[in-house]
């Protein structure tokens, strides 16, 4: 028997990192809000805080969709961060390099502890009037349909043996539960939504890095903490971001047929022995052992969704449920949360109209998530491999000396990765534009080089045979 709750206001589901601020920024609003998550209440179930990826990296858009939330609370999460300024490049000998700054003037990523950061979140959440339900497993919506004007979910409570079915009523649904959203698999129901899912042919694996045991080291970390450490080494790589007590999570990218061509513990030793050096003493046997026998192995894909919305303006699908995105750019969550920030704004643009703004949402949203899902596939490329190549490295220090001298004067030049991560004024979809017109630009200057060299070089050897061919004569 199902029985049903009528509640004013917002219902969201998913209580991950972009279910809990979007439940925050409603809340701040003053609407009634009801968050349901699926995962048991961390406080009590440590064991539920076991999410992918230990920590992760917070640039602009994610810290001012933060603020734009509440200043306060964003400045006691920065506070655990760890500023990355650039790229630290490990090559097979272990030798490592300095590669590439992240901003133009110094600007950094920021290194977070994805759980920490998540509780900061439900933390704020139990001290305001947002209901929050753990246990709680969407598994239908109704009243979705373009004349239905009030939607409803039902729920199972996971933490009861033989939990009835409960059904609650919205005025407004929010879906962010995630890459594999029930909530999305729900709205398609009611919606002609374009669904597609791709796999990419990639794992990662996650490992660690423990903080220096030496007391007489003068840092408790063993490599610089303000760094984005890569391995590269064409199609796998190895990363590793700091935590705050001197650890670092590192991921192992490869194709799935690299991790499953490895049989045994003593190959994968072996074969990372041979690849990381660096990263295997800092690593130790017995743990990369334990890693390799033990951690799982996660898949990666792409999400593409469209639209985000139910024909009555009363559902909307925000975060990894709306877009999941391959990690390669460090944009995920950063964009979920830019998401929360931009339906906000929209809301208040239309003077509270939820349902108007949800409808606008869509069109106003596509084209910037879009942009940002090829960047992050595009990107594994450039992590991988190019940043090995002296040509990829000359185009990039030409690209930022004009982005650092070229601004604004007679013209303005701004490098990609400053404009995606450091430019939270400029939407997705406009810096894939700049970028790409940018790209032109230093194409044609190459291709230009290269031609006044080939010239320079011809005109060299015309004058030579001639000479040789004078004194022949
Ligand atoms: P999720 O974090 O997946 O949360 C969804 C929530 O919904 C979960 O709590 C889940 O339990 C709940 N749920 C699921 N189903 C149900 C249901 N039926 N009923 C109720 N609740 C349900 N992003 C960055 O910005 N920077 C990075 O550096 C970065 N690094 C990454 C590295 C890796 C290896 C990976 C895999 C991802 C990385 N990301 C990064 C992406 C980031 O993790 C995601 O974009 C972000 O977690 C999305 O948040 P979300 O709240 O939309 O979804």
């Amino acid at each position: 028997e199902s029985s049903t709750n009528r509640h004013q206001g917002v219902g969201i589901v998913g209580a991950g990192l972009v279910g809990c601020l979007a439940a925050l920024a409603f809340a701040a609003k003053g609407y009634s809000v009801t968050l349901f998550e699926l995962r048991s209440d961390p406080k009590t179930d440590p064991s539920s805080n076991n999410l992918r990826s230990i920590n992760l990296a917070v640039s602009s858009r994610g810290i001012r969709a933060l603020k734009y939330v509440d200043e306060e609370m964003a400045d006691r999460i920065l506070e655990h961060i760890t500023p990355m300024k650039g790229r630290m490049i490990h090559d097979v000998t272990g030798t490592k390099q300095e590669s590439q700054l992240y901003g133009l003037f110094g600007e950094c990523i920021n290194s977070v502890d994805r759980s920490f950061l998540n509780d900061c979140l439900l933390d704020e959440i139990r001290h305001s009037d947002i209901k929050l339900l753990f246990n709680h497993k969407l598994i239908k919506l109704a009243h979705l349909e373009e004349d239905s004007e009030i939607p409803s979910m039902t729920f199972i409570d996971t933490s009861l043996p033989h939990s009835e079915p409960k059904t609650f009523e919205f005025d407004y649904l929010v879906g962010a539960d995630g890459a594999f959203s029930q909530f999305r698999y729900q709205m398609q129901k009611f919606v002609r939504m374009n669904f597609s899912q791709n796999y990419v042919d990639m794992q990662y694996l996650e490992l660690y890095i423990p903080p220096n045991d030496d007391p007489k080291a003068e840092s408790k970390f063993a490599i610089d903490a303000n760094h984005l450490h890569i391995w590269p080494r064409h199609n796998f790589m190895l990363i590793a971001l700091a935590n705050k007590d001197g650890s670092f999570t590192s991921t192992f990218f490869s194709p799935w047929s690299v991790i499953e061509a490895i049989k045994s513990t003593e190959e994968w030793l072996a074969f990372f022995k041979a690849n990381f050096p660096d990263a295997y003493k800092l690593m130790g046997e017995e743990r990369l052992s334990s890693v390799f026998e033990n951690h799982p192995r996660g898949a990666l894909m792409q999400v593409d969704v469209y639209p985000y919305h139910t024909p009555n303006g009363r559902a909307i699908l925000i975060g990894d449920a709306a877009h999941s995105m391959v990690p390669f750019y460090g944009q995920g969550m950063n964009c979920g949360f830019e998401d929360v920030r931009v339906l906000m704004e929209s809301i208040d643009k239309n003077n509270g109209d939820i349902t108007k703004s949800f409808k606008t949402y869509t069109d106003a949203r596509k084209k910037d998530l879009n942009a940002i899902c090829k960047l992050a596939m595009d990107n594994f490329n450039e992590m991988s491999s190019k940043v090995t190549s002296p040509w990829f490295l000359l185009r990039k220090k030409i690209d930022y000396t004009l982005g650092r001298y070229a601004n604004g004067v007679f013209f303005t030049w701004l490098p990609l990765y400053p404009m995606i991560s450091f430019r939270d004024d400029i939407p997705y979809s406009k810096a894939l534009e700049i970028e790409e017109r940018q790209h032109r630009i230093l194409n044609g200057v190459q291709a230009g080089g290269i031609a006044a060299i080939a010239i320079f070089g011809l005109v060299k050897l015309v004058q030579a045979w001639d000479k040789f061919g004078r004194s022949h004569l």
